[in-house]
């Protein structure tokens, strides 16, 4: 397995980061994750848009242009001889002795892997997810991609033990998103519904590709925020990420949505979704 460390290809089990590196100290990193569908990355100028971002908002200067991240990227994901998974990107701060405060010049840490992930015949697709809810404990900066996702792994972990797939986070009553996901419902009169953007959440980029697709499909879209309650009554509820595509959600907190199957509409998204990944990948 071939990862990237600060400039170079290297085996998995060469690569080293100094105990003092910011983003093992202090979550004081972001990072990015694109799909890789039959090889190609999968709508990744827009990950590449956000990684950037993620960047400006905490102020470390991004370290290549697009053009640069793409081909390490491409690079990697030959290397690997990956069909079908995922790239991550993570970007720190860099490496000082230990201090809150921190230089303006520091040489940020790059790190490249790819996972493998079984994304098109998954078997959370087929069969749909189980989802709790959990309290959103969460700082008030979600839109920008931190490492710091202990809240998320504690979320993860109480789903796994309810035996559920996801965990969907609420704040006031109201849905945020998932622990990796956005949320999403379908009301019973067929209106397509998510949280709209702002700092609560992370701008999901499947979930951009999703709002399109619905609405080029020609279903209502509303972007704003849903209770626990209105999913609970839902006709139907999923899930979207650059790992998942779109995952059909059976049950809530234990209690079935709609027929306790997949619905018709997630289904729908999840194959025009499929189309699109394949179609930007060839781009
Ligand atoms: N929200 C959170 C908290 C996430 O971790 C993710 C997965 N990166 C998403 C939403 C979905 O974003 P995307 O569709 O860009 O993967």
């Amino acid at each position: 397995r071939i990862v990237f460390l600060n400039g170079s290809f290297i085996p998995y089990d060469e690569a080293r980061i100094p105990i003092m590196d910011r983003g093992f100290l202090f979550a004081d990193a972001i990072y990015e994750v694109s799909a890789v569908l039959d090889g190609e990355l999968v709508d990744n100028e827009a990950h590449l848009s956000r990684l950037d971002r993620s960047l400006t908002e905490i102020g470390i200067a991004s370290p290549y242009s697009h053009a640069e991240w793409v081909v390490r990227q491409v690079e990697l994901v030959r290397r690997n001889r990956l069909v079908e998974g995922i790239v991550y990107i993570q970007v720190t701060r860099g490496v000082a002795e230990r201090d809150f405060g921190f230089a303006d010049a520091m040489s940020p840490t790059v790190v490249m892997f790819t996972q493998v992930k079984t994304i098109l015949e998954s078997r959370l697709a087929v069969a749909g997810a189980a989802v709790i809810t959990v309290p959103d404990l969460r700082w008030a900066r979600r839109d920008i991609k931190s490492v710091g996702l202990l809240a998320q792994v504690l979320a993860k972990r109480q789903a796994a033990e309810a035996g559920a797939a996801e965990a969907f986070m609420v704040e006031d009553g109201f849905v945020t998103e998932g622990g990796s996901s956005t949320a999403f419902i379908i009301t019973q009169d067929g209106v397509i519904v998510t949280r709209p953007l702002s700092s609560d959440i992370l701008p999901g980029i499947t979930r951009l590709a999703v709002l399109r697709l619905a609405a080029e499909a020609g279903l209502r879209v509303e972007e704003r925020a849903f209770t626990v309650q209105e999913a609970l009554r839902a006709a139907e509820v999923f899930y979207t990420s650059a790992s998942t595509f779109v995952a059909p959600v059976v049950s809530l907190d234990g209690q079935p949505i709609g027929s306790g199957r997949p619905g018709p509409h997630a289904r729908k998204l999840r194959t025009l979704y499929i189309e699109l990944a394949r179609a930007s990948g060839r781009d």
